[in-house]
């Protein structure tokens, strides 16, 4: 299955379909070498998903038996909150690359535009959220422009070939790209047809930033983590809408959800640890939806957002998306 690639502001390509890594826990180096198999070549990690030496072992694993080269990949990372002080980035980016066991990064985000104070690495990897590992939230003072000076020092020395950022919206982006030497490459999101985002997506375009969307199947992905707004909400891949659509294309509604994204021009990013469904989920470009199913989806936007600090545990400190 051929993958369109989409041209970035910083001159190197990226696959329009990629591999999700998050909640990626059992056999992960066998399921990251089973997606290369497949014809991925988009990896999307992160320091906080805590596997990236697993993935970093499948990876080795396909290179080692010639099934693909390091430059025919295109391998995504992200800068965790607790990394966001300027002197903290490059040795934290280095540990990064050393457990994927690459010399740079494709793309390398910032995964939340929050702070959080340094947690050291020895004493717990990946840090998550809370300063003790379980209830306190504590701030970092570095801004968005600090973090990001650091993040441009990292292409700079070849560590990053693109960077880009997650989870930022309108008011983040335009500040950013006041200060911003080099401009992100590629803003990634939540983005499915409950929370379709539409302002957003023109705002990246307008801006010449290429937009990544996450979570594509909507709720299906944080039923996993047994989230009771998930939990709640009608699933995408067994509604009408899209059962029906998936009939008329002769697809499966996974495939039509993916569509719906490329289709408009965005990346995606679907996880599974299922070889058959990973095959099907990289066949979603090459059909169309047409243009009335197209509307009747738009209508379907609840502007419902899964991945929040405060869907997860209870806080008043991490209001980020307010
Ligand atoms: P997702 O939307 O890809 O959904 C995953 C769920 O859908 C899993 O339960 C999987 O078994 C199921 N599934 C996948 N393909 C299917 C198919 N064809 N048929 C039926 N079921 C199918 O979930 P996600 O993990 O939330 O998001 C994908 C990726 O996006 C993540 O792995 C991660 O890389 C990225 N992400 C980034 C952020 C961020 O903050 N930047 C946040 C969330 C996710």
């Amino acid at each position: 299955m051929a993958v369109p690639n989409i041209k970035l502001n910083s001159g190197y390509e990226m696959p329009q379909v990629g591999f999700g890594l998050w909640k990626v826990e059992n056999n992960t180096a066998d399921t990251v070498y089973n997606a290369i198999k497949a014809g991925y070549r988009l990896f999307d990690g992160a320091c906080d998903y805590g596997n990236e030496k697993q993935c970093g072992d499948g990876v080795a694993r396909a290179i080692k038996e010639g099934i693909v080269k390091r430059e025919e990949l295109f391998i995504v990372s992200k800068l965790w909150q607790t990394f966001h002080d300027k002197e903290r980035v490059e040795p934290i980016t280095r540990r990064q690359l050393a457990d994927w066991q690459v010399d740079y990064f494709d793309l390398f985000l910032i995964h939340f535009p929050v702070a959080l104070e340094y947690v050291d690495p020895e004493v717990r990897y990946p840090p998550g959220w809370h300063y003790d590992g379980d209830k306190e939230i504590r701030w970092s003072k570095a801004t968005n422009q600090e973090t990001w000076g650091a993040m441009e020092d990292l292409v700079e020395k070849g560590l990053a070939r693109s960077i880009g950022i997650s989870n930022f919206q309108a008011q983040t982006i335009y500040d950013l790209l006041k200060y911003a030497k080099i401009p992100p490459a590629t803003l990634q999101v939540e983005l499915h047809p409950y929370l379709q985002q539409a302002e957003l997506v023109r705002l990246a375009k307008a801006e010449g930033i290429a937009l990544t969307a996450y979570s594509s199947f909507g709720p299906t992905g944080f039923i996993e983590l047994d989230m009771d707004r998930a939990k709640s909400a009608s699933p995408l891949m067994q509604h009408e809408v899209f059962t029906t659509l998936a009939e008329k294309l002769n697809k499966k509604p996974a495939q039509v959800l993916l569509r719906w994204a490329t289709q408009q021009g965005l990346a995606v990013i679907p996880k599974t640890s299922r070889p058959d469904v990973m095959t099907e989920n990289l066949d979603c470009t090459a059909f169309d939806i047409p243009e009335e199913d197209m509307k009747r989806i738009a209508k379907m936007d609840l502007n419902l957002k899964f991945n929040q600090p405060t869907n997860y545990f209870p806080t008043e400190k991490l209001w980020i998306f307010a």
